[in-house]
């Protein structure tokens, strides 16, 4: 292991610009130089491994104190492990304007970006998570919404037929049930794949770096409250993490969970619907208070709550936090989960009146942008986050593998 002083010694060149000679025990350590995403991770996590200051904050510290070295699959670990919660930066003694400038938040959401980008199945789309921004999703929801009302005027009597009253607000009778199954069904299958395809691909990497061990039951369990319960984002003593500046906020948490669970209900309307269709033969629309109806309900009102708090939340940020250029993708998830779910309760609403194929075509438009964007954009996000909270749950029931500090 470096010294304190080599370490320091390392920090103070690297804040000078000049290069420095790369630890000599193990060919897989990366060089220490600040020439990518990942050495800069490591450059950072050796100083904060003399340090240890943070390790009470979140689950990145104690699993740092299991290592040494910091090879690429390490770092793609903990970097994903991080919840960009921003209290390790707030804390530190030695971040910027510091000469060792360490800024653990920017660091690992740089790398992040790249492991989403590095890891996307298929790989030629990796690109596309640099291009998943605001404008795009914005533009995606309008193109395809002006193709669905094109295709309400082109299969009705022209202009007409985009304004009226439909009895009963049945909207299947401007888009069959069938064809809406056959639009969506292929692209929700594909998203699936390509997001299990991508983690697959993260979880080889960091698994042999991670003890090696399968998860078990109760680091399954751990994990599983881990997500659920967003523990990570409470700063460690429970009164949240950090966002426009040092104070604590549980904001960014409860916006989150109400993201979250609106986003888990309303899929679970979705799916419900659809039993509710093939097995029951119960056709829709369906009304309150029948169970589909009151989890879309319940779930768009959360959607709608909880993305509008994180656009608030969003744009005010400390800019230190993270990764500036990733800034774009954020909000173009936001926005469009927000449309999402907007969009379906003025459907709900505005059913009985002669805006019904308006608004159906405006909801149709953002979900179909959603679900093009969701393998390449922000969505993936928690989903390596859970992979990485999987290993570390596993890992950390496993013996320390030199001896050292504590989890
Ligand atoms: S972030 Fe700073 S204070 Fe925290 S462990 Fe690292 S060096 Fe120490
Ligand atoms: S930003 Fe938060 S979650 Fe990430 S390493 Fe720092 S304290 Fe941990």
């Amino acid at each position: 292991m470096q010294t304190l002083q080599s370490l320091t010694e390392d920090a103070k060149a690297l804040a000078n610009g000049m290069p420095v000679i790369a630890a000599k025990s193990s060919a897989k350590v990366i060089p220490i130089q600040a020439i990518s995403a990942e050495a800069e991770v490591a450059r950072a996590l050796q100083i904060c491994n003399a340090c240890r200051y943070c390790e009470g904050f979140c689950a990145v510290f104690p699993a740092m104190t299991r290592r040494l070295e910091f090879g690429t699959a390490d770092v793609h670990y903990l970097a994903n492990l991080c919840h960009n919660c921003g209290a390790c930066l707030h804390a530190c003694q030695y971040a910027p304007p510091h000469e060792f400038a360490v800024n653990i938040p920017k660091a690992m959401a740089e790398v992040r970006g790249k492991t989403y980008a590095d890891y996307a199945w298929p790989s030629a789309l990796g690109g596309l998570y640099r291009r998943n921004g605001l404008t795009l999703s914005l533009a995606l929801v309008a193109a395809l919404t002006l193709f669905l009302v094109l295709a309400v005027v082109l299969q009705g009597q022209g202009l007409g037929a985009l304004w009226g009253a439909e009895p009963g607000g049945n909207f299947y009778r401007l888009f069959p049930h069938n064809l809406l199954v056959g639009m969506f069904a292929p692209v929700f299958l594909f998203v699936v794949f390509a997001l299990g395809m991508g983690v697959r691909r993260f979880w080889k990497e960091v698994k042999p770096a991670t003890s090696g061990a399968d998860v078990n039951r109760p680091a399954a369990a751990e994990a599983a409250s881990d997500v659920l319960r967003l523990k990570y984002l409470d700063g460690g003593h429970g009164e949240g993490c950090s966002n426009a500046d040092d104070a604590y906020t549980l904001a960014r948490r409860r916006c989150h969970h109400l993201t979250f669970y609106g986003f888990v209900l309303c899929f679970a309307a979705t799916a419900l619907a659809t039993v509710y269709h093939y097995v029951f033969g119960w056709a829709a629309p369906y009304d309150l208070p029948s169970l589909p109806k009151l989890l879309g309900a319940v779930g768009g009102v959360g959607l709608m709550l909880g993305t509008a708090g994180l656009w608030r939340l969003n744009r005010r940020r400390d800019p230190q936090h993270g990764d500036l250029r990733q800034k774009p993708m954020d909000l173009g998830f936001i926005a469009l989960l927000f449309l999402v779910s907007s969009s379906g309760l003025a459907l709900w609403l505005g059913r009985g009146t002669p805006a019904l194929a308006l608004l159906l075509c405006l909801h149709l438009g953002a979900v179909m942008a959603l679900f093009a964007t969701l393998p390449y954009g922000k969505f993936a996000h928690g989903v390596f986050r859970t992979a990485a909270l999987l290993r570390h749950n596993t890992e950390k029931r496993q013996p320390n593998p030199i001896g050292l500090g504590a989890d």
